[in-house]
């Protein structure tokens, strides 16, 4: 696993906001600002069912699928939302774990 941290390319700044931006008819997009001198860092697109929002819950997941187009029987759609959390959840420690190694090396 590779573990990069969004840094600002003009100040190197690690301070950033994700804005999240939602069109109709097209896929979700970030941009990403950096809070220190403010410029415009990356954006990045969301593919069809790629955004988890964690803690906001089984509603939120759902409208997310309603906005991909996906349909789903409800048991399905569940059965995602669930595995999702508990992969998300675990992957993220993962992240945390290599990003402090790679920090020690550094
Ligand atoms: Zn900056």
């Amino acid at each position: 696993m590779v573990v990069h941290t969004q840094r600002c390319q003009y100040c190197s700044s690690e301070r950033v906001r994700n804005i999240l931006v939602r069109k109709a008819g097209e896929s979700d997009k970030v941009f990403v600002q950096c809070l220190d001198c403010e410029s415009f860092v990356a954006s990045y697109v969301i593919s069809p069912l790629g955004y988890y929002h964690h803690g906001k819950g089984y509603e939120s997941f759902l409208r997310g699928i309603h906005r991909s187009g996906e349909f789903m029987s409800g048991r399905n759609v569940q059965r995602l939302f669930e595995d999702r959390k508990e992969q998300d959840l675990e992957e993220f420690q993962e992240v945390l774990a290599t990003l402090q190694r790679k920090r020690k090396e550094d």
